[in-house]
Parts: C-alpha cells; structure tokens; sequence
C-alpha cells in the first residue's frame, strides 16, 4: 500500500474500477506452457500488465552438497524484477523485496510438490518479470506452478493465486498497480484447489474482520478462475497437435 492518495478515484459512481473492470472482475489472464528449449519445465504468463516468465530446472544435484537434505528435496525459488520492467528503473542487484517475495512463493509452492520423492535432489524455479502492474507475486506463483507441471515434477495440486483487496471503500478482486499504491488493502492469496489449502496469505493495508473473512471469499473465486487457465496451458501443450518448442 502506497500512500492512499484521497483524489485518485478508484470507484465510479456505477461501481466501476479505474481499469474499466467490475469489482469481482479479474484482468485478462492468459498462460502458455513450455515456452523455453533448455529449461525442464516453463511458462509465461500475462496477468493484466504483468509479463513473467518461469524457468524450472530439476530434480538436479544440489551444489553446495551440504545444502542437499538426505531425507528429501530441496525447492529453490528466484524471484527477480527485470531493471526495465517498472517504470522508475530498478536497480538489478536483488532487493529486499525480491528476496521476500522469492520466499513466501517457495513456502507457497512447497505443500504441493512432492519433493519427498528426490531427496538429495534440488528443483529451482527462476522467475523473471518483464513487466510489473500490481500483483507480480501471484502471477509469477501462477506461472510457477504450470512451469514445474511442465517439468513433469510431481505434485499433489496446481498452486493458483489471486489478490483481493479494497480499494474505494469496495472489496475488489485482483488489484492492479494503481489501486495497491492508492488503494486502501491488497491480499494476495495461493490457494491449493483440489486439497482445499491455502499456501499464501499475506494482507498489506486495514480490513475489518468481516471484511478479512469477504476478502478471501473474493480472493478464492479469482484463484479458481486461474486455476483453469492454468489447466488448458498445460492441455495445449500436451493434448494440442502443434508443435510447442
Ligand atoms: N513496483 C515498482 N517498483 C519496484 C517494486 C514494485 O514499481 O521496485 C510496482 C510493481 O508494479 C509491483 C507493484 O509495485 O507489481 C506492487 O508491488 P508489491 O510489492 O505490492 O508486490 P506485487 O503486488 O507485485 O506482488
């Protein structure tokens, strides 16, 4: 939450957004599966203004060995903005940010992917935002799920995420940039749908607890939209006649 600037309207009179959209109204969200010749698994994904690229490599050697755990495998996430892919340029040496956000999606992934089925073994996902529009961390977490399904790592579910959130005084689905810098909460959500989990859960800005409890509602619904997205990018390229790579 940025600044909660009182003159940017968020909400018209009709109950419509900034952006054009309804306040249960995701953005255009689409994902293609298996876009990169040398990783095992990929994926890219355009969730509204956002531009990421996931990159999956492994089950694969662990380098330091001490790092490696006998008992299971180790998942390893790299959540990194492109300089370019903001409009005030960021510096390329990782934030503090980056290293938070490449945390809370390796604990969002971690319950769905089977890793107690390589132990010594290490599976990486590079993430790489190309463009940033408010919600990166849950579009790179989308994109990341369909890569590691891509590399035919096993897993219990597809993790599929979504923020809601509230913004001129309405609970809104899937908060872009403007409405998370003027808006008033933004709740990105990760959500297991076939085991019934939430994997992340994180809320940036003030809700009253009915309005906590209506937020994840919102939130879930969003999520389950992504979640068949994500299904037919990964149909297309393994029930689709084309040719992907
Ligand atoms: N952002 C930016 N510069 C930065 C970091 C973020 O302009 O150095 C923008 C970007 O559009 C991002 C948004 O701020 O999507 C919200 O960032 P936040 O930390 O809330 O994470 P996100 O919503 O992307 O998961």
């Amino acid at each position: 939450m940025g600044g909660r600037e009182a003159n940017v309207v968020l909400l018209d009179e009709n109950g419509i957004r900034s952006d054009g959209r309804k306040v249960n109204e995701t953005r255009k969200v689409t994902i293609k599966a298996g876009v990169l010749k040398n990783a095992n698994g990929s994926a890219y994904i355009e969730f509204g203004g956002n531009k990421i690229l996931a990159g999956v490599f492994g089950p694969r050697d662990v380098h330091p060995k001490h790092m490696s755990n006998p008992d299971t495998g180790i998942l390893r996430v790299r959540y990194h903005m492109e300089p370019f892919s903001v409009g005030e340029r960021k510096k390329p040496a990782p934030s503090r940010r980056e290293i938070e956000i490449s945390k809370v999606i390796k604990e969002a992934l971690e319950p769905a992917v089977m890793l107690e089925n390589f132990p010594r073994t290490a599976v990486d996902v590079f993430l790489e935002v190309l463009q940033a529009d408010g919600g990166t961390r849950c579009a790179a977490l989308d994109a990341a799920s369909v890569a590691l399904a891509d590399a035919g790592i096993p897993m219990r579910d597809i993790v599929c995420a979504c923020a809601a959130g509230k913004a001129g005084d309405a609970l809104i689905l899937d908060v872009n940039n403007e409405e998370d810098q003027a808006g008033q909460a933004d709740m990105p959500i990760g959500y297991m749908p076939n085991l019934g989990k939430i994997t992340l859960l994180q809320l940036d800005g003030v809700l009253t607890p009915d309005e906590y409890k209506k937020c994840i509602e919102l939130g879930l619904e969003g999520c389950k939209q992504v979640y068949e997205i994500q299904k037919n990018a990964l149909r297309e390229k393994y029930f689709s006649s084309s040719d992907n790579n």
